[in-house]
């Protein structure tokens, strides 16, 4: 019983078997113990074949025996089927075996044998047994016993192995599509309810894209079912080896693939569908020694998460999918108006930054009670040849979905210290402000080399005279961690002298904890409240508390945005130090490198 538990714990019936054969001849001394397995040949002929066999020291093995592979059993040993069939044992000594048996087993050495039948689900299925080579040998009634022992656990895990490969083939077809092999339309609707649940739980979006292959009716038409059939296995292969790991790509229907991308945003999703879309135009997929020119159409749509349901998704998905067609095919759509721009803003933001389109504009601030340059701060503009395509607010958010602000800052902050270094000596006075998103801060080693980047440039003049002109502005309108973990990121810069700004501020997430824990320097205070500080008297009773805030703590303000005279003079008059906005200067753009 010990051992049956052991055997029924391997996997398959080929692993265990070999010692069991082992154990069984060492506890009965038999030269060999081996197992038979029946099969049918195309010839309607039953064969036998030794799949498994213990041969003791000394004795020569018989696995190798090209006689006992295939061997026709009904013919000279119809005796052995019949007995072995009905059940029954077969076992004596070679020399009295009948002449057609003896020939054969005498070959092999044998002396004596014994052998069970073996039943899976009540058919014969083979046998197992003992040989000895050495003597002429009773068998015991004990020792046949351990032969039947053997031949049940055998044929029970035989049993249970056809029955899981039946319930793993059974499992696949039902979810498996038999001409791609790629999940089915039902899997798909799985991981489609799956995907939307996690979408509600976590408020993170998903996507879902629709591929048809384009004028497939045609392929069928001219060249046969076939063709067709040869071709939407090539354009599922290309559209399985060129997916995204994460996502999940199956059959739709007919000659349209599903593909859900969970937690992507669409700026993502388009650019992964693109490729994939490419990657079955590159295909080129033959048949009948000839190549086809293949390609499919995509639409793309995003859920938005606690808004969608599948249907909708799926709806605008093929609203996209329609359009790709009417446009001309081979290509991917969006229905929805706004993400089209956002794709193709995404698309020119990337290149910016790969081309060295992304260029500083410098804006001056001023001091409001002069009305003299103080200071000048570094914005992002996308310039293509000649002509200025995007300023930072257009492509912000968007570079900021893609994770791309660090490049941006990186640039920019690389152009204004390489500025600073050559114009420093000229005009010492003026502060240079360069934002740092969230996106950035996020990455010490980014901040550390930009960092490491400024003191190569900037070390001539001495520790920090150059540096102090320089200042970090850091945005209020997302989170940025604890303060103390900003100051341990920011500490390359800090150490050199930069100085600290804190931009929007009151319009975003309170940062009053920040001016206690950071060595803040300047403070911008929000758009918003400027706009509004004439007209709104709360607006401009706050501006007074955030001034008076600021000239208790030494920390210089800023007006953002100040378009009118007007509001310039009721700043001045709430002691507003310095001012930016198009009442003083417009941006003006630097297209060449400094130095
Ligand atoms: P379009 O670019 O507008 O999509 O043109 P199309 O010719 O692909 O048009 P449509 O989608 O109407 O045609 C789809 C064809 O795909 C029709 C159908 O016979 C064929 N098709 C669907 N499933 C199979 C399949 O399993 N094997 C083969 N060989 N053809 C299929
Ligand atoms: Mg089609
Ligand atoms: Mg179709």
């Amino acid at each position: 019983m010990g051992l049956a538990a052991e055997y029924f714990g391997c996997a398959n019936w080929g692993e265990y078997v070999p010692r069991m054969l082992e154990h069984l001849a060492r506890a009965t001394h038999a030269s060999r113990a081996y197992v038979f397995e029946n099969h049918l040949g195309i010839d309607g002929i039953l064969y036998t074949s030794q799949r498994h066999e213990f041969s003791a020291p000394g004795i020569e093995s018989q696995i190798g025996n090209n006689q006992l592979q295939s061997f026709p059993i009904e013919t000279g040993f119809a005796r052995w089927c019949q007995t072995l069939r009905g059940g029954g044992v077969v076992q004596g000594c070679v020399e009295t075996l009948p002449e057609g048996e003896r020939e054969i087993l005498l070959a092999q050495g044998i002396s004596s044998l014994v052998v069970v039948p073996v039943f899976v689900a009540k058919h014969w299925w083979g046998f197992i047994g003992f040989d000895d080579c050495t003597r002429r040998r009773h068998w015991s009634e004990v020792e046949i016993q351990a032969l039947r022992a053997a031949a049940n656990v055998l044929g029970a895990s035989v049993q249970s192995e056809r029955l899981s490969r039946l319930e793993q083939r059974m499992f696949q077809m039902a979810t498996h599509d038999e001409l791609t092999g790629l999940p089915n339309r039902r899997a798909l609707n799985g991981y489609l309810r799956l995907e939307q649940a996690r979408s509600d739980r976590s408020g993170s979006p998903y996507c879902l894209a629709l591929f048809d292959i384009d004028r497939f009716k045609l392929i069928n038409d001219i060249h046969g079912h076939c063709a067709g059939d040869h071709i939407l296995k090539q354009v599922a292969l290309a559209l399985r080896r060129s997916i995204r790991q994460g996502d999940w790509v199956g059959r739709w229907g007919g000659e349209e693939f599903l593909v859900v991308l969970p937690a992507t945003r669409i700026e993502q999703a388009y650019q992964g569908i693109e490729r994939m879309r490419q990657a079955v135009e590159r295909a080129r997929p033959e048949f009948a020694e000839r190549r086809f020119e293949v390609t499919v159409s995509a639409g793309v749509a995003e859920c938005t998460a606690g808004h969608d349901s599948v249907d909708d998704v799926l709806a605008r998905a093929d609203a996209g999918l329609y359009e790709a067609k009417l446009r001309g095919r081979n290509r991917t759509c969006v229905t929805n108006a706004e993400q089209a721009h956002n794709l193709s803003t995404a698309a020119l933001v990337q290149r910016a930054i790969r081309d060295g389109q992304l260029h500083p504009a410098y804006q001056s601030i001023v001091d409001l009670a002069s009305r003299t340059q103080v200071a000048e701060e570094a914005l992002a503009r996308i310039v293509v040849g000649t002509e200025q395509v995007l300023c930072a607010q257009e492509f912000v958010e968007i570079a900021d979905r893609l994770n791309l602000l660090h490049r941006i800052d990186d640039i920019l902050g690389r152009r204004a210290i390489a500025r600073c270094a050559v114009e420093g000596d000229q005009r010492p006075a003026i502060k240079r402000f360069i934002n740092l998103s969230g996106d950035l801060l996020r990455r010490p080693e980014r901040v550390a080399a930009l960092a490491q980047h400024a003191a190569a440039l900037c070390p001539r003049l001495g520790p920090g005279r150059r540096t102090r002109a320089l200042v970090l502005q850091i945005t209020e309108r997302e989170p940025l961690g604890h303060a103390h973990q900003l100051r341990t990121t920011l500490a390359p810069f800090l150490d050199q002298g930069f100085r600290l700004a804190i931009d929007d501020f009151g319009g975003g997430y309170s940062s009053l904890g920040y001016l206690a824990e950071l060595p803040i320097s300047f403070i911008k205070i929000d758009r918003e409240l400027i706009a509004q500080v004439r007209t709104r008297p709360k607006s401009r009773a706050l501006v007074a508390s955030i001034q008076y805030t600021a000239d208790s703590l030494g920390i210089t303000t800023i007006a953002e945005c100040v378009e009118d005279e007007p509001t310039a003079q009721v700043l001045g008059e709430l002691g507003v130090h310095w001012a930016q906005g198009y009442l003083f200067a417009a941006p003006t753009l630097e297209l060449e490198q400094a130095g």
